[in-house]
């Protein structure tokens, strides 16, 4: 049990969780949205700090980041719970799992243990993934916090719905972040979220503005967030963002509660793609889709191949200190 961040005391023991956009009003005895954090008697506890429910050691690619020290291995975790609810997660067991199960469950871990534990596996970085980092907070707070003295780069893979609040206290020691950008629409959002696409949006130009190294992902759904008209205004927004910005486009299969919905055709990711880089974006990925060109690398200036990939295994890296090794470009990226 461990006394929540940034939360408020209010009257008649009621408390407001600042840690995401929804900003639950949480009365006496009550948890929020994401059911892992509760009020007892005025105070806002996690419920989840000493609860991992996944730990591995994963290659960066598979967060994925392709821009953030490409070939190196990240240690992964996780503890229940989301504050959103994808009709698609593709994780839903353990990030849905207090909502539908009734269930927290996992093994006490310290911030200090999970550090010895990703400095023995010799991680460069430890991510917080698999659910939602930002109903952990605390404990991915206190982790960065010492994983980064010694040495190791912290990592979100997010779904960006968490306040600025709570991206400015993590920042100095958030290294990394891939955010999912599930779709552009605010209606795709409340219906298959249960969440709003503006505070998302607003995540990104934060973390932009922060310095944190920042990759989005959109799941690509048949019929549900593939038109041409909104994934242009998507890759629009980013390239206005920054048009370095890695943008990964990755196949749906069925999954949870949507499991009547057949997988992404690989002609629709090439189409999203082209749409990406014709909107300006220089970095635009296939994702869920071993051996596609997509996958790869490209100098935005001279074209010529520089990463290339199968999968999350890099088989060659020629960028040389961050540049193109043959027109000498600079590649956007945290590259050692
Ligand atoms: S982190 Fe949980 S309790 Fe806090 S505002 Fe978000 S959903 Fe509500």
């Amino acid at each position: 049990m461990k006394e929540a961040y940034l939360y408020e005391k209010l009257e008649e023991q009621k408390v407001r969780c600042g840690l995401c956009s929804h900003n639950c009003l949480i009365k006496p005895g009550a948890k929020g949205i994401c059911r892992v954090r509760e009020n007892r008697d005025g105070t806002l506890v996690s419920l989840v700090y000493d609860k991992i429910i996944a730990r591995h050691l994963d290659p960066i690619e598979k967060k994925p980041l392709f821009h953030f020290l490409p070939g190196s291995t990240s240690y992964s975790i996780a503890t229940p719970g989301c504050n959103l609810k994808c009709r698609f997660c593709q994780n839903a067991d353990i990030s849905q799992m207090p909502a539908d199960a009734g269930q927290i469950v996992g093994e006490a871990r310290t911030p200090a243990e999970l550090v010895r534990e990703a400095l023995a596996q010799q991680a460069a970085s430890i991510s917080y993934t698999y659910t939602e980092p930002t109903i952990y907070f605390e404990l991915a707070h206190d982790t960065s916090r010492l994983a980064a003295t010694k040495g190791l780069k912290n990592v979100f893979v997010s779904n960006g719905f968490m306040t600025r609040a709570c991206l400015e206290m993590i920042h100095p020691d958030l290294h990394a972040a891939n955010v999912d950008l599930k779709s552009f629409s605010e209606r795709f959002y409340k219906e298959t979220c249960g969440a709003r696409l503006a505070p998302v949006l607003e995540t990104l130009q934060t973390m932009k503005k922060l310095g944190i190294w920042l990759e989005v992902t959109t799941l690509l759904i048949p019929g549900l967030n593939d038109s041409p008209e909104e994934l242009r205004d998507l890759a629009r927004f980013l390239a206005a963002l920054d048009k370095g910005i890695p943008w990964h486009i990755s196949r749906f299969h069925p999954m949870y509660r949507l499991q009547d919905i057949a997988a992404t055709a690989p002609d629709g990711i090439h189409r999203a793609r082209d749409i990406g880089l014709e909107q300006g974006l220089q970095f635009v990925y296939s994702g869920n889709l071993p051996g596609d060109k997509g996958e790869n690398t490209f100098c935005p200036a001279c074209k010529t191949l520089l990463i290339e990939r199968y999968g999350f295994l890099v088989r060659r890296n020629k960028i040389k200190d961050g540049h193109c090794f043959q027109c000498g470009v600079a590649i956007p990226g945290v590259w050692e």
